[in-house]
């Protein structure tokens, strides 16, 4: 008996609230039918640490704050043939960004949620990874190939979107990267 093969299917949570997430799982049943169709290979829905090689679709919510985030939005395009932006933070910087205008963007933050507002034991944390100096959407690192707006964008959008790149093939996976 012949199968169909299973596109697979990858989410990834960077600097955002979960809300895009949230969003996603409020498409309820049509889940179902998503189900028969994809594997989901990597979310924070799943207990899996590596992102995976040869994905077809990617869905990331929230934008780049830390160095940590970087590496591992620079290796999810490599190998990723679709992805796709989730939600403003991740399509324009959104919430995310909104400490770009701070002087010294990275210290500022550590040191209001560290060491002003702190009521004891004030003290910067070593052991996270480092805050880039200005949080940034997706396609400032790497190419988008799709983008779905919204704070959080509508399920029913979502599965639009998702509806639509299931029925179609995947683009090429040439000029992935936008910067090094
Ligand atoms: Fe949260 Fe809105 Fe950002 Fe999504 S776009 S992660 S809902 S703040």
């Amino acid at each position: 008996m012949e199968t169909t093969k299973k596109i697979r299917l990858a989410t990834v949570w960077l600097s955002g609230c979960s809300g895009c997430h949230m969003s996603f799982l409020d498409q309820d049943e049509r889940l179902i039918e998503l189900a028969k169709k994809v594997q989901l290979v990597y979310s924070p829905l799943v207990d899996i640490k590596t992102f995976p090689e040869d994905v077809d679709i990617t869905i990331i919510e929230g934008a780049v704050g830390n160095e940590e985030q970087l590496n591992l939005l620079k290796q999810v395009r490599m190998r990723t043939k679709v992805l796709v932006a989730l939600g403003d933070c991740a399509v324009t910087g959104n919430v995310t960004a909104l400490r770009n205008a701070l002087n010294n963007s990275a210290k500022s933050v550590l040191e209001r949620a560290y060491v002003e507002t702190a009521d004891m034991n004030s003290q910067i944390p070593i052991d996270v990874p480092k805050l880039l100096e200005q949080a940034c959407p997706l396609h400032e690192i790497v190419k988008v190939d799709y983008y779905i707006p919204g704070c959080p964008p509508p399920a029913d959008l979502i599965n639009y979107v998702l509806t639509e790149l299931l029925s179609r093939k995947t683009p090429s996976m040439e000029g992935r990267f936008k910067y090094g």
